[in-house]
C-alpha cells in the first residue's frame, strides 16, 4: 500500500476492466513521472468524454446529439431494426457494409451471475420501439428484429430470452445471424466477411 492520492489512482486505475493490480501501479507511476502536460490532456478528454458523450434516445448507441447518426439518417431503413450488446457492436456491423437498417444497443448481455437480468438491459425500450411508443414517433414500424447478440453464452441466453419474448408480436419477423462466427467470442473479433455473411444469410426464428 501507498500513501494517499498514489493509492487512490492505482485503486482507480486497477477497477478499469483488463487493469490487474500490477498494471494499474505500473500506469499509476508512469503517470507520476509523466510531463504534466500530457497528464493535463488525459484528464482533459476524461471529463470530455464524460460531459460530451451522450447516449441515444432512440436505440442507446453513444451519440453526440439526442439522437445517433443512424437513427437520425432518413436514409437508413427504419423497419429493420438490429440489436446488439455494446455501441462497439455497432461499429462491427457497419464494417461489414451489408446493413443499412438501424440499431438498438442493448447495454450488455443477460448475466445473472453478475446480477444481470432484464431490468438492466434496455429490453423495455426495444419492446415500446416495436409497439411503436418509442421516443421516435416518427418511425416507421419494425417490420424485423436481427438479433446479433455475442456468440457466446450470455449472448446466446440473450438471444433465447429476446426470442421468447418477441414471437408473438402480430407481424414481426424475428430473426438471427446465421452460424458461422467463431462460438465463445465478441461480434467485434469476428472479421467483416464472415459478419457480413452471417447478417446475409440471418435465419428469420
Ligand atoms: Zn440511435
Amino acid at each position: 500500500m501507498f500513501e494517499g492520492p498514489v493509492q487512490d489512482l492505482i485503486d482507480e486505475l486497477g477497477r478499469l476492466p483488463g487493469i490487474g493490480p500490477k498494471s494499474a501501479q505500473r500506469i499509476a507511476f508512469h503517470l507520476l513521472a509523466a510531463d504534466p502536460a500530457d497528464v493535463g490532456r488525459l484528464v482533459e478528454v476524461l471529463e470530455r468524454v464524460k460531459q460530451g458523450v451522450r447516449f441515444c434516445e432512440v436505440c442507446g448507441n453513444v451519440s453526440e446529439k439526442d439522437r445517433c447518426r443512424y437513427c437520425a439518417d432518413a436514409r437508413r431503413d427504419a423497419t429493420l431494426v438490429c440489436v446488439v450488446e455494446e455501441p462497439k457492436d455497432v461499429l462491427a456491423v457497419e464494417r461489414t457494409r451489408e446493413f443499412r437498417g438501424r440499431y438498438h444497443v442493448l447495454g450488455g448481455a443477460l448475466d445473472p451471475l453478475a446480477g444481470v437480468g432484464p431490468d438492466q438491459l434496455r429490453i423495455r425500450q426495444l419492446v415500446s420501439r416495436i409497439g411503436g411508443t418509442g421516443p421516435a414517433e416518427d418511425e416507421t414500424a419494425i417490420a424485423e428484429i436481427i438479433i446479433a447478440t455475442d456468440p457466446n453464452t450470455e449472448g446466446e441466453a440473450t438471444a433465447t430470452y429476446l426470442l421468447r419474448l418477441l414471437r408473438d408480436f402480430p407481424g414481426l419477423t424475428v430473426s438471427r445471424l446465421a452460424s458461422g462466427l467463431p462460438m465463445g467470442g465478441d461480434l467485434e473479433f469476428a472479421d467483416e466477411l464472415t459478419l457480413g455473411r452471417a447478417l446475409s444469410g440471418r435465419r428469420a426464428m
